[in-house]
């Protein structure tokens, strides 16, 4: 069978010499943007409290939003008169969606899997629903993002139960694999749309391993890292997300789910990631945290009071612009307009510390780690044993 064309490219323009570090050009139908990129979460088709056209501004060229959410309101009828969620929200730039079955698990807690998908009570009317790895799609079909995802079985990265895993798992053809090629049949939009499909296995290797290595006889475009950072220990974080990319091949990109604090970010850049999404940076500003260098401002302590400085004075957003820390102080967690001032400012940072990887290749980028030059942040506590992690080579 000829290998399909998808509507994805992704060139590789950079390489550190010691870590696996990488940057790139994606070109995707609705956006051409360089990687290691950022990706705010706009969970229902908009950024809360930010407008399409203020995150094009803040440099932001692709968001993810969610399908759980957007199948159920506006639903995917309305999105197909719509042609589409890039024309009902107005947004001119990549979109990635999810599959809807992570909110689900985490959202819904009476949420049970079986081999036909996964089946949950209605938040809405009680009434109970299967979602499909068919329905995702074609969900997903109808909100048009130019990646999609497949439907997964999450399994917590907390769990050490090995039996349900492999239960999650399936072996030796797993369950994870199983609906990924039903997502695949069942997609209908293959010259518009890329389905990545996910690297689980919680924090086992050879689940993992086989996991990936299964993934690799798939014809896609992309994959994605998926079941992490869900509170385990940062260093078995970092050997299944190293183990995931050893794996995948170099030529495409490697998204890696749910992970975007800075000092995850770095790390995780090093060891060979070119996508992520977070909903920290604005779920943060919605209580009154901003983003900077040193780590979280809570603008809302007392200190910032008769602050007049900006958030952070080298910062180029409107927020930093025109407001001081003190004007901030008194609007946080009162009024809507101070949520959408701190998602401004965070988004912005957020978005220039993926884009300052960029600036980064002239002097290798194991060697900005191991300055410390690249940014402060992630000289938080754990940034010691994340430049011996990176810099000596232990993955
Ligand atoms: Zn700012």
């Amino acid at each position: 069978m000829m290998p399909t064309k998808h509507p994805l490219t992704f060139s590789v323009i950079a390489e550190c010499a010691r870590t696996k570090a990488r940057t790139a050009i994606l070109t995707l139908p609705h956006a051409t943007l360089e990687t290691p990129v950022f990706m705010p979460v706009g969970t229902k088709g908009t950024m809360k409290g930010l407008l399409p056209e203020q995150l094009e501004d803040l440099n932001c060229r692709m968001m993810l939003s969610n399908t759980y959410h957007l199948g159920t309101n506006p639903g995917p009828d309305l999105l197909d008169k719509a042609k589409g969620l890039h024309s009902f929200m107005h947004w001119r730039n990549g979109l990635l969606t999810d599959s809807g079955g992570f909110q689900m698990v985490s959202l819904l807690k009476l949420a049970r899997i079986t081999e036909e998908g996964v089946t949950f009570k209605s938040p809405y009317d009680d009434s109970e629903c299967l979602l499909t790895p068919e329905r995702s799609i074609e969900i997903q079909n109808s909100i048009g993002a130019d990646i999609i995802m497949q439907l997964d079985d999450v399994v917590s990265s907390t769990l050490q139960d090995r039996n349900r895993v492999e239960e999650a798992m399936h072996r030796p053809v797993t369950l994870t694999i199983r609906w990924l090629d039903r997502c695949l049949k069942a997609h209908k939009k293959p010259e518009k749309q890329c389905i990545f499909p996910i690297v689980q296995g919680g924090l086992f290797s050879d689940l993992r391993e086989e996991c990936a290595k299964s993934l690799l006889l798939r014809d896609v475009a992309g994959y994605a890292i998926g079941g992490l950072s869900g509170g385990e220990e940062k260093a078995d974080f970092w050997r299944m997300v190293t183990l995931s990319t050893g794996i995948l091949p170099r030529d495409k990109p490697r998204y890696l789910m749910g992970v975007g604090v800075a000092a995850d970010l770095v790390v995780c850049v090093a060891l060979g990631v070119d996508m992520f999404d977070c909903v920290f940076p604005t779920r943060t500003a919605r209580f009154g945290s901003a983003l900077v260098d040193s780590g979280n401002l809570y603008l809302k302590h007392k200190r910032f009071a008769k602050d007049f400085s900006p958030i952070d004075p080298e910062c180029e957003c409107s927020t930093c612009k025109r407001h001081t820390r003190a004007f901030l102080h008194s609007v946080v967690t009162v009024e809507a307009s101070a949520c959408h001032l701190l998602s401004v400012h965070n988004i912005a940072y957020q978005v220039s510390f993926s884009q300052f990887f960029m600036s980064c290749w002239e002097v290798r980028f194991f060697l900005s780690l191991q300055r410390g030059s690249l940014k402060n942040n992630a000289g938080s506590s754990s940034y010691a044993s994340i430049t011996c992690y990176v810099v000596k080579g232990r993955h």
